[in-house]
């Protein structure tokens, strides 16, 4: 089935008992057994598994066009899932623009398990293959395009290098979405996401999935992780989401269109705007990646470089009247973030730089606000 069929169909069906068209939100924690002790029905404690959970999962393993996902309480929980794979001893290259938060996980948290990390440009083969070659590595991850900056790697060439040095091949789809992207198809073994970006969509609520392409250890190590680590997303969350699934290609395709009207809008303005980062924009390095790896747009964030480094950047912020100062992206609602303050003193991000969430307005609204804002 295509994606916009499935995106409304997958793990969805009308409730047995009821007929509802959607079904209940189950809040039970726990299951009835039958008088033999059985769990005919395959639910026993809601922890282990619950029925939204499981929708849920249909339906995002179903667009990623892989074998299961597994859903998380935040897309951090289930980074931190993927990284549990590694355990005990083993070594996790991460490409080095990635989300901060992702970047402490690797830096305070994994390192405490026995666990060697790397960090290093995926944009660039030549330094991956060096850094697999360093030494045994369990998995590599990265995201692409990144966030904040947008660098876009080549998922099948990343994927090539590391499973010929035995490497397992984790990619954050957040930015992209299935709709625009699925690396499963271009040799990656997991796929993950923040839902409380585009899979969500409305900025209301937090989880994160991750999504395999078949069975065997990793998918026992993450349920493990799931049901035993206990990092589970609540049954209405789940509900959510999936609510949200039936208009993700709608609302993708129409924000990525949107962004790049934006996108151009900015790069045409030399005086004001010094680079915008966006690969759609034909001198993005990574534009001819994009292109060959990602389908209908090139996602609904994009950067921009302001001058006069931090001080003009949250000038120009504090002006938007459409655009809302926040953090976090892919909800319908246009979003811009000064990220550097976000980042702390780690940051390697540009402090001239903004980042723009793109939502469902009118791009010519937006474009207007940003032209005021600028000023
Ligand atoms: N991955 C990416 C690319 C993100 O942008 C984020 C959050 O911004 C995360 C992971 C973490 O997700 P969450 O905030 O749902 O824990």
């Amino acid at each position: 089935m295509k994606l916009e069929t499935l995106a409304i169909h997958a793990g969805r069906h009308v409730d047995a008992a009821t007929g509802a068209v959607r079904e209940p939100v189950h809040l039970s924690t726990t299951f009835e057994r039958d008088a033999d002790g059985e769990y005919p029905r395959g639910y026993s404690y809601t922890r282990a598994g619950n029925p939204n959970r499981a929708s849920l999962e249909q339906a995002v393993a179903a667009l990623e066009r892989g074998h299961q996902a597994v859903a998380f309480g935040s897309g951090s929980a289930a980074t931190l899932a993927a990284f549990q794979l590694a355990t005990p001893g083993g070594r996790i290259v991460c490409g080095r623009d990635c989300y901060h938060g992702t970047a402490a996980q690797l830096r305070e948290i994994v390192p405490a398990w026995g666990v060697d990390v790397e960090f290093v440009d995926t944009t660039d083969l030549a330094s991956v293959e060096a850094a697999l070659a360093r030494a045994p590595t369990s998995l590599l991850w990265f995201e692409t395009p990144t966030n904040p900056m947008l660098q876009v790697s080549d998922i099948e060439a990343l994927a090539e290098l590391a499973h010929a040095r035995g490497a397992l091949v984790g990619c954050d789809n957040t930015f992209a979405s299935p709709v625009l992207q699925r690396p499963l198809a271009l040799g990656a073994d997991l796929v993950m996401h923040s839902s409380t970006k585009y899979l969500g969509g409305h900025s209301d609520v937090l989880g994160g999935i991750v999504v395999v392409g078949g069975p065997g250890r990793v998918l026992e190590g993450l349920r493990h992780m799931q049901g035993t680590g206990g990092g589970v997303p609540s049954p209405f969350d789940c509900w959510l989401v999936l609510r949200s699934l039936a208009t993700l290609p709608l609302r993708v395709r129409q924000q990525a269109a949107n962004a790049l009207a934006v996108a151009h809008f900015l790069h045409a303005d030399r005086r004001r705007v010094q680079r915008v980062h966006y690969a759609g924009l034909a001198d993005h390095p990574g534009h001819a990646i994009a292109l060959r790896q990602m389908e209908g747009g090139f996602g609904a964030v994009l950067s921009m470089e302001v001058a006069g480094g931090k001080e003009r950047a949250l000038a120009v912020a504090a002006r938007t009247q459409l655009f809302t100062r926040a953090t976090s992206l892919g909800g319908v609602e246009s979003l811009i973030e000064h990220r550097a303050s976000v980042e702390g003193p780690r940051t390697q991000t540009p402090p001239g730089l903004l980042r723009l969430s793109i939502g469902l307005e009118h791009a010519d609204d937006l474009i207007a606000d940003l032209d005021q804002a600028l000023g």
